[in-house]
């Protein structure tokens, strides 16, 4: 059975085809610049068939049209016909308190979905626009809605709630929701099964260290809490984003600034974290690169983003009354050894012990902990697309 899986944002588009008989990846790519000059679509299969394809690309509608020719080119492409599509799986943001399992998209389903888009308007509308596409290319073809949310509604409400006016979760849904459920439900899986354990009576803490960052307490295979909230800028310090602060440095700023609400917004999300604190970037390697050039505000950028993940690990191993496992994934968690090696010096009372040797490892699934300490750290790449496509796959099965 072949799925086609999609992440469709506002000006770009990430898709992957799987074979779910092997699992394998058949073709993968992105379409960039979706109605902006320069626009094109990378494609690379199986083979090691690689493309840049530059067009004129002013919809999403032309962008999948592309891609299906691609994926239909008598030279590089992988398919036959577009009828060996199963279905689809799309990548949605919030599936809000509604939804938290994957499911068959039907008019009913979008209409919710589309009703809860003041809840990611950056990126809902954007899903939204991915599945209308789909469904008028592939009208035969059943579409799966997988939500970055699901994974998190486990949490219980003295996690998800905040301590505001109670009515303003009744009239306007304001809880903690979390994001990056698919990886956290993943990495926290293959985890139990790297420790040959069952996920049931495991604590682990994950931590997805991208540019998007947020940790996640799994106990006995659920979500408890997640760093992550409302929206995606909680929790910890981010490529762009500040993750937590004290809140009334936003009206502070505000008045002092003279700002609006989206241009704050834009501050916190996009002029923040890393890049904020560290003045050079918002690419890790960039600031690892500057601060082993001897640039002091680097590396307490480093050091701030550090600090963060460790109160997160004593926070969750304090709710989770202990940790069996820490699990590195996303760009940071798989790759950035250092910052691996600094997070978790002076945690040795929690039973954690790196093995520098093993640790010194990128991108590979591995245990990094010493042979005997108690609690087991590993480095698992996570792969969502291929959760998008189990997910889908079991729900046209
Ligand atoms: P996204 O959230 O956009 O999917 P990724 O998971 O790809 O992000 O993570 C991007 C981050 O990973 C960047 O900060 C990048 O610098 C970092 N990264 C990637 N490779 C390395 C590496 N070899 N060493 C350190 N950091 C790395």
């Amino acid at each position: 059975m072949k799925i086609f899986v999609i992440n469709c944002g506002s000006s770009s588009l990430k898709y992957k085809v799987f074979e779910m008989e092997t699992e394998n990846v058949l073709a993968e790519g992105i379409i960039e610049r979706i109605g902006i000059a320069n626009s094109f679509l990378k494609y690379e299969n199986n083979k090691g068939q690689e493309l840049k394809i530059e067009a004129e690309i002013k919809t999403h509608k032309a962008g999948i049209q592309l891609l299906i020719e691609n994926l239909l080119a008598a030279e590089h492409g992988v398919l036959e016909s577009m009828d060996q599509i199963k279905a689809v799986g799309h990548r949605v943001a919030h599936g809000g308190e509604k939804f938290d399992s994957s499911i068959l998209l039907n008019e009913e389903i979008l209409a919710e979905v589309e009703a809860m888009s003041d809840l990611a308007p950056l990126h809902t509308p954007a899903n939204l626009m991915g599945i209308r596409v789909c469904q008028e290319l592939m009208p035969q073809t059943p579409q799966v809605g997988v939500f970055d949310t699901s994974f998190h509604q486990t949490m219980p409400e003295k996690a998800y709630l905040y301590a505001l006016p109670y009515e303003y979760y009744k009239k306007y849904g304001v809880r903690r929701y979390g994001f990056h459920g698919t990886s956290h439900g993943y990495v926290a899986q293959k985890a139990a099964e790297l420790l040959d354990q069952d996920l049931e009576e495991l604590k682990i803490i994950t931590c997805h260290l991208g540019n998007g960052a947020s940790m996640a307490a799994v106990k006995n295979g659920k979500s408890i809490d997640t760093s992550m909230g409302f929206t995606p800028l909680e929790g910890l310090v981010m490529g762009t984003r500040c993750g937590d602060i004290d809140p009334a440095i936003v009206p502070f700023i505000m008045e002092k600034e003279d700002l609006k609400p989206a241009e704050i917004d834009n501050i916190l999300n996009k002029k923040s974290g890393l890049a904020g604190a560290s003045g050079v970037s918002s690419d890790m390697r960039d600031i690892e690169k500057e601060a082993e050039a001897g640039n002091e505000q680097a590396e307490l950028a480093l050091e701030i983003f550090n600090y963060r993940v460790k109160k997160y690990i004593g926070a969750y191993a304090a709710v989770m009354g202990g940790v069996d496992a820490v699990v590195f994934t996303a760009g940071i968690g798989e790759n950035a050894i250092e910052t691996r090696t600094e997070i978790l010096k002076g945690l040795e009372y929690l039973g954690i012990e790196i093995d520098e040797q093993a640790n010194n490892c990128r991108g590979e699934e591995k245990i990094i902990s010493s042979a005997d300490a108690k609690t087991k750290v590993m480095v698992i790449p996570t792969n969502e697309e291929l959760v998008i496509a189990r997910d889908t796959k079991n729900i046209v099965s």
